[in-house]
């Protein structure tokens, strides 16, 4: 008998046959055989929906359903460091920049994405980054956000719909602003009265940075939910045309433990 397999290891195997990786290495990230990766492979070209009957697949303009989690955490990108661009009239790209220091991050951020919608990802060189995007007629439909300019410069509210879903996965959420346009830093300071072997105090903390004091409130917002303490500070920057950037720190050893359970380092 054929072994069952979660149809969200299909995805993830899916979503890294359209990045171009190999059988041999998705059926190694999975934890699958090459046989099994193979079938999947196939078994979607033969069963690949025809363009008449893909627009149903929106949860907003028509009766998709929303994958939650997947879309808290891909909802946290988007607004840390996503951005929607048109293709043609009427078609769009969602693209999220990773950098190349971090190939997990890749592809989590491409198996959330094609987790959202049923949509092929693909990904594009840059020098030092990696931008993953996906074309679809419905990012602006999710991602009610967009709009002209940049984020910072016009107000940021979810809709009511957006809200409950990052209410119920604040963690998701949180993990997928950490992701975009925060960072774990691991601090030394040297001790007061430094003793062999221990001249450093070292401390892990998170911090999130934005220039939008609407996306830094989302995030507080959710830190809340979540019980985690958190404060925040602005920072000018060197160039009088650059906005300042709003900065929240999770330093506190018990928050920070809290937010290694969902977040941890960037991998
Ligand atoms: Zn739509």
């Amino acid at each position: 008998m054929r072994p069952m397999h979660a149809r969200a290891l299909v995805d993830k195997a899916l979503t890294l046959h359209g990045l171009g990786w190999t059988q041999r290495r998705i059926a190694r990230e999975c934890g699958v055989s090459q046989t099994a990766v193979s079938h999947w492979i196939n078994g979607r070209r033969r069963s690949m929906p025809g363009d008449g009957d893909r627009g149903v697949y929106c949860p907003v303009c028509g009766d998709g359903r929303l994958a939650p989690r997947a879309y808290a955490y891909l909802l946290g990108l988007y607004l840390g460091d996503g951005y929607i661009g048109a293709i043609r009239r009427g078609v769009d790209y969602l693209s999220i920049v990773c950098c190349d220091t971090w190939p997990g991050l890749m592809v989590e951020c491409a198996t959330a994405m094609a987790a959202v919608f049923p949509v092929t990802v693909f990904q594009v060189r840059r020098q030092g980054c990696t931008e993953i995007k996906a074309t679809s007629k419905h990012w602006r439909c999710v991602f009610p956000q967009h709009g002209p300019g940049k984020k910072h410069e016009r107000r940021i509210a979810l809709e009511s719909w957006q809200r409950e879903i990052v209410d119920a996965h604040p963690k998701e959420f949180l993990r997928g602003l950490i992701h975009s346009d925060g960072i774990r830093v691991v601090n030394r300071v040297r001790r007061k009265r430094p003793r062999p072997g221990a001249e450093f105090h070292v401390y892990p903390r998170y911090q999130f940075t934005n220039a939008s004091s609407d996306i830094v409130a989302l995030c507080t917002r959710a830190l809340d939910r979540v019980g985690v303490d958190w404060r925040t500070h602005v920072t000018r920057r060197d160039r009088e045309d650059l906005r300042p950037l709003h900065v929240v720190s999770v330093s506190r050893r018990e928050a920070v433990a809290a937010m290694d359970t969902f977040v941890g380092p960037k991998y």
